[in-house]
C-alpha cells in the first residue's frame, strides 16, 4: 500500500514545498495575484503522480518546477533535478 502524498517525497515538489513552507506569508499567485495561499496537489496517476500546488482562490494549478520559477521567484538551477519513484528505495512497492 503507498504512503498518501509519497510523490511529495520526490524532487521537485520536495524542494518546493519545503521552501513554500518556510516562508511565514504565502506568496502572490501568478495569475490572481491574491495572496490566498497555495494547497497540495496532485497530478497524475499511479506512478506517474507529481506534487502540484493550487492557488486557494483562483485555482490555478501549477507544477512544482512552475510553482519554484513563477511563484517562489526562484532560478531553476537551484531546484534539484527530477526524481522519479524508483529513485527512492522504500517507494518500491508502489
Ligand atoms: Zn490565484
Amino acid at each position: 500500500m503507498a504512503t498518501k502524498g509519497w510523490y511529495w517525497q520526490l524532487e521537485p515538489a520536495k524542494s518546493a514545498l519545503a521552501r513554500y513552507s518556510s516562508l511565514k506569508d504565502p506568496p502572490p499567485c501568478p495569475k490572481c495575484c491574491l495572496a490566498a495561499g497555495f494547497a497540495k496537489d496532485s497530478n497524475g496517476t499511479g506512478r506517474n503522480t507529481n506534487g502540484c500546488f493550487r492557488c486557494k482562490a483562483c485555482k490555478l494549478k501549477l507544477r512544482a518546477k512552475d510553482f519554484w520559477s513563477e511563484v517562489l521567484k526562484l532560478p531553476l538551477d537551484a531546484l534539484p533535478p527530477r526524481e522519479l519513484p524508483q529513485d527512492a528505495g522504500k517507494l518500491d512497492t508502489l
